[in-house]
């Protein structure tokens, strides 16, 4: 029996688009008005009525919003699902990419490279073209690569040809090395349709029903990757393409380019069904007055309705703490209370903090109140060293050309492989065109006068490789003799390099360091533990895990911490990370000048204050019943602004966004602490000339 009853559970435009199966549907609607829903819905209306999994294709923004799909899905349909395909387009790539590589001249097993990996190899091809690393700014010359990459800047026309023969080191690294980058998992796939034809046939053939959920945000490379697999061959031909979307939630916006590819998208697929939705169920009335407020006041938007039923609704309260860290510990005190007072879960809240660098202040007071929580979002997991480290360790026994990992872990834990060494190494890899860990394989067995720089360290360069092998074998090879799991096999590996001393000698001074790196090695641990008893991972083996984490971590969007799926926790996230969730409360801090609107956007010119505000649009709208906003008196300016004569810790002024949501809806509250009659008086006159 089908338990999908949509006629009940959906209203007439939702319904509507459900059923709309055939040719292209275009739905731009507000927050919380149900684009989402309607897709989890399509889908498992598409089940019920016979589609086969295997034909149907949708792409969400990011991991955690695919997994939440399937889950929707499985619950509508009561179907397991097998063949189903919902994830990032990066992640759709990547399996284009793990079936076709081969036909560019990759091999299969190829490594994903973060941004850390990245910037080592862009550093290395400075070098290598003998250019000083010093003074060069990676993140922007890697931004000038990805340019290049996707075709978006050509070299001598905006990107800087000083640079081109970097450039070409760089791809030239990467194919040695046989890494990719994230450009390369949308730009490969569309290269190889378009030069295979019969491969791209094969994939349209395939995936007969196309969705896009956060369409507003879907880059161009993404867009015309998708149009490859959705356009009709021929006039009348098959494009079941459904994109849902919203204009106002745009915050990856490309060169000011905001609804581009909303534009494009009616023009490429002509006879588009356009639907409008326009009831929030998400929020109250308070919640999305305040949000319609902020919202209106930007000029470049198709402008749309949007109410909800759910009329009335708390206060929004605004609090003035003294610093960041009383920001922190207020959030985490309210937290603890709501809990206790209207028995809330802590899943019920969200924390949403506008960069990263604000993270640390609010784990702290977390861990101070004792409250669980997980950080999404962001470098906060997996970009720490101890996790990297583990994770090099399995990206080698994974591919062991791999040199950038390779170099990660090669003396990490220390083991006597000294720089002279590492040089010779990396001259004979170079000589020989080779990776390292061939050119190592080599020093192994030559005679002692061969390589004489490097006859110290042969013995440690046999121990390594020894253990790279031996965990290949057990990871990988037949010789699993125990039938291990991944996470068994981790723990080993901690155990086997000894890594807890290692940390212990890195922090001597501080063991609670050392101690609090290392329980993070168990919670990864846990989590592999957790990914390989679900029972929907048909593969819970190294290469599937290894992608997902290279995914999770990847610049491309939110990530998740390693307890997902843990209920239970509070959920602390940047605003990016939070796009397309709902939690019942929300906190926003740090809502001040400077933070929101992020400085570096106000440089930037007014394009950009209409994203941040769009940004801010989105915090809000993630709200159902309740909604905290915070903005300190003074905070520490080090990572905002980083002007000469700076004071590291500077008064703040009120974000301008907060003026835009109408006054009635909002609680102030007085600074806790008693300031003194002149920051009293200052403070007052700041406020009212702000809500004047
Ligand atoms: P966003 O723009 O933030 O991504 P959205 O348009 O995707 O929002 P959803 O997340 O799909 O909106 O829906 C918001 C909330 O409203 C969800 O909890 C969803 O289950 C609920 N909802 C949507 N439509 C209905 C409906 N017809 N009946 C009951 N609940 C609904
Ligand atoms: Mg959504």
């Amino acid at each position: 029996m089908s338990r999908l009853n949509i006629e009940a559970e959906l209203n007439g435009p939702q319904l509507e688009a459900v059923s709309a199966l055939e040719g292209p549907v275009l739905i731009i609607a507000g927050a919380g008005s149900g684009k989402t829903r309607v897709i989890a819905y399509r889908i498992a209306y598409m089940l019920e009525k016979g589609i086969p999994q295997s034909a149907i294709l949708a792409l969400t923004f990011t991991n955690k919003a695919a997994r939440e799909m399937e889950s929707r899905v499985r619950e509508l349909s009561g179907k397991k699902l097998q063949s189903l395909t919902v994830s990032t387009f990066h992640s759709f790539g990547v399996r284009i990419l793990r079936e076709e590589i081969e036909k560019l001249g990759y091999r299969k097993n190829f490594s994903i490279y973060d941004e850390t990996d990245r910037n080592q190899l862009i550093r290395d091809s400075l070098r290598e073209c003998r250019l000083s690393v010093d003074g060069v700014d990676l993140y922007k010359l890697g931004q000038i690569f990805s340019n290049v990459k996707i075709g978006r800047l050509r070299w001598g026309e905006g990107a800087d040809s000083g640079f081109e023969r970097v450039y070409g080191e760089y791809q030239n690294g990467l194919k040695v090395y046989n890494a990719l980058d994230f450009d390369d998992l949308l730009v490969l796939p569309i290269q190889l349709f378009e030069e295979h034809p019969e491969i791209r046939g094969k994939y349209r053939t395939r995936y007969r029903y196309i969705m896009v959920d956060e369409f507003q945000d879907t880059s161009l490379i993404q867009y015309r990757l998708m149009r490859l697999l959705a356009e009709a061959d021929s006039p009348g031909g098959n494009c079941n393409i459904c994109v849902v979307g919203d204009d106002d939630q745009s915050i990856y916006s490309w060169r000011g380019a905001n609804y581009e590819n909303i534009l494009m998208f009616e023009r490429d697929f002509p006879g588009v069904r356009e639907i409008k939705l326009e009831q929030n169920y998400r929020s109250t009335t308070t919640i999305l007055e305040a949000a319609n407020g902020v919202i209106s006041n930007n000029t470049n938007r198709k402008g749309k309705t949007l109410w909800s039923g759910n009329t009335g609704g708390k206060p929004i309260e605004l609090f003035h703490p003294q610093t960041e860290s009383d920001e922190a510990d207020f959030i985490a005190r309210r937290i603890r209370e709501l809990c206790l007072r209207e028995r809330r879960n802590y899943d019920d809240f969200g924390v949403l903090i506008r960069t990263n660098s604000m993270t640390r202040a609010i784990e702290e007071a977390f861990l101070a109140e004792n409250l669980p929580y997980q950080v999404s979002g962001g470098t906060s997991f997996f970009q720490r060293k101890e996790i990297k480290d583990i994770l090099s360790y399995l990206r080698v026994i994974g591919n062991a050309d791999d040199d950038v990992n390779l170099l990660r872990i090669i003396n990490t834990p220390r083991r006597g492989i000294g720089k002279t060494m590492i040089s010779v190494i990396t001259d004979l890899a170079r000589k020989n065109h080779s990776s390292l860990w061939d050119a190592m394989g080599r020093l192994r067995y030559a005679p002692d006068t061969l390589f004489p720089d490097a006859a110290k360290g042969r013995a440690e360069i046999d121990h390594f490789m020894n253990l790279i092998e031996f965990y290949r074998n057990e990871i990988l090879g037949s010789q699993n003799r125990k039938g291990w799991h991944l996470s068994q096999q981790v723990r080993s590996l901690t155990d086997n390099i000894d890594y807890w001393s290692y940390l212990m000698s890195e922090y001597s001074k501080n063991e609670k360091i050392a101690h609090w790196k290392f329980l993070n090695i168990e919670s990864l641990i846990r989590s592999i533990e957790t990914w390989e008893s679900n029972p929907d991972n048909l593969n819970p083996t190294l290469y599937p895990y290894l992608n997902r984490i290279s995914l999770i971590t990847s610049g491309d969007g939110p990530d998740e911490g390693p307890d997902e799926g843990a209920r239970g926790k509070v959920n602390l996230m940047t605003i990016h990370a939070a796009k397309g969730l709902e939690f019942p409360v929300v906190f926003i801090a740090g809502a001040e000048d400077g933070i929101i609107p992020h400085a570096r956007s106000l440089e930037e010119g007014d394009g950009n204050i209409e994203e941040e505000r769009r940004l801010f649009y989105v915090a809000i709208t993630r709200a159902r019943d309740k909604l905290f906003i915070t903005s300190c008196l003074r905070r520490r300016r080090a990572q905002f602004q980083k002007q000469a004569g700076d004071e590291p810790v500077a008064d703040s002024r009120l974000s301008p966004f907060l003026a835009e949501i109408p006054g009635h809806l909002v609680e102030y509250h007085e600074p806790e602490k008693a300031l003194d009659a002149a920051e009293a008086e200052d403070f007052f006159a700041r406020i009212k000339s702000q809500f004047a």
